[in-house]
């Protein structure tokens, strides 16, 4: 499947800063083509095709936005109540008998259709009845008040749903408003999933005393999963060079992207940069961010491969800057980068100019009302109580070196990120 061209661009430098490596994927990147039709109710998380335009307009009829009176404002005076008598009764899902003749009410009801002649209506709460059985209208009323015009909230032949669009439960909405009960989306992407390194123990398995148990497969899966992702789960590869490209070779046509973990840095143990340079082309290889550094990009017969770290927060957090960005382009959809909100740092900390850092952090409400987030107090790349303990990371840009307590830094909570 050729989605990255092997040419693309040369390992340029040693340090990639973010935006760089982000730019470029989603520049060489290609989208996946191919649509399947999925049914309404399947359709979340989805990628749409294609442009959808509005069948029909929303709403579909010009009708009331309350229950009250419907009235024609031309009978309304400028000062002082106007008395109608009430002709007339309309529904939520029918139309009034007749027209709304000149100098008379109608009764009517949050949805109904506006009668012919009607152009206003008032809320019953804003009337009174008097003995007579008429309506007792105040002044001051606008035209067109409590009316929802057909076509106000999108007009027919309007593009609803732009090409792209990741769906959400109201974009499915919008197209059961329509009255679709299908829609055209990019087919899932495949991704080949491994986690390398001889300390590794699948749970289930035996784990001699030397070895832990992979966690960042089971994270990266579920992660994969929450984009949307078809993952082929093919365990854990031996801190063998030849093992490696063999495997990476293996399954490269047949998915859009391999993902693997650990065995990424510089160690003589770490063999993934090279299996990446044996099997196909290096793209990137380390990245000027922390927690992660160590990060391979490349491709391998056309599919482009990504190699997390193993410590889990590094892996955490470059599958959040490398690995989203590139299904999102696989995918077709645009990136989306999450916007750090601003809140109240409740910490210090220093870091090195040159490089992002990402700050594992949870929000409070400070005692004065204010938002504040407090730092995790250890630091180590391996600590997943550090992810699993917070609520989100704080972003620090490259050219900031300290922080400090009082200052507004950026907030990524974990729900913004995957
Ligand atoms: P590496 O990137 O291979 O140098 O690994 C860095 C650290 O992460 C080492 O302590 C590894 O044992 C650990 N590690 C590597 N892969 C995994 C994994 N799949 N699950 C949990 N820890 C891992
Ligand atoms: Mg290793």
């Amino acid at each position: 499947m050729a989605q990255l061209s092997d040419d693309c661009f040369a390992f340029g430098g040693p340090m990639m800063s973010v935006d760089e490596a982000v730019g470029i994927i989603a520049s060489r990147v290609t989208a996946v083509r191919e649509t399947e039709t999925v049914a309404l109710d399947t359709a979340d998380g989805r990628v749409l095709a294609a442009d959808l335009a509005a069948p029909l307009p929303l709403p579909p009829f010009t009708n009331s936005a309350v229950d009250g009176y419907a009235v024609r404002s031309s009978d309304l005076p400028q000062s002082g109540e106007r008395v109608m008598p009430v002709r007339g009764r309309v529904q939520a899902g029918s139309w009034a008998a007749a027209p709304l003749g000149p100098g008379a009410a109608m009764r009517i009801f949050t949805g109904a259709p506006m009668p012919a002649g009607a152009d206003t209506v008032f809320m019953q709460e804003d009337v009174r009845i008097d003995a007579a059985g008429d309506v007792v209208l105040p002044s001051g009323l606008k035209v067109g008040a409590n009316v929802r015009p057909a076509g106000e909230d999108i007009p027919q032949g309007a593009v609803a749903l732009a090409a792209g669009r990741r769906l959400r439960p109201q974009d499915i909405a919008l197209a059961a408003a329509f009255g679709l009960t299908e829609l055209e989306v990019i087919r899932p992407i495949r991704v080949a999933l491994f986690s390398t390194g001889n300390e590794l123990a699948s749970p289930g398995s035996p784990r001699a005393a030397a070895q832990l148990f992979d966690s960042n497969r089971f994270m990266l899966l579920a992660m994969l999963r929450r984009l949307g992702c078809e993952v082929a789960d093919l365990g854990i590869l031996r801190d063998e060079r030849a093992a490696l490209v063999r495997a990476v070779k293996q399954v490269a046509a047949s998915h859009d992207l391999i993902l693997t973990t650990g065995g990424v840095s510089t160690g003589e143990e770490d063999h993934v940069k090279a299996a990446v340079e044996s099997a196909g082309s290096l793209v990137l290889w380390r990245m000027a961010i922390k927690p992660g550094r160590p990060v391979a990009m490349g491709v391998v017969d056309g599919t482009p491969l990504v190699g997390l770290p193993g410590n889990p927060v590094a892996s955490f957090v470059t599958f959040v800057h490398v690995v989203r960005p590139t299904v999102f382009a696989l995918a077709g959809t645009a990136p989306d980068p999450a916007v750090a909100m601003p809140v109240r740092a409740g910490f210090t900390y220093k870091k090195k100019a040159g490089r992002r850092e990402y700050v594992r952090v949870n929000l409070r409400m400070a005692g004065d009302g204010t938002p504040e987030v407090v730092k995790f107090p250890r630091e180590g790349a391996g600590l997943l109580s550090s992810l699993v303990e917070t609520d989100g990371l704080v972003e620090l840009g490259e050219p900031i070196t300290l922080v400090e307590p009082g200052q507004t830094v950026g907030f990524l909570g974990y729900a913004s990120l995957i």
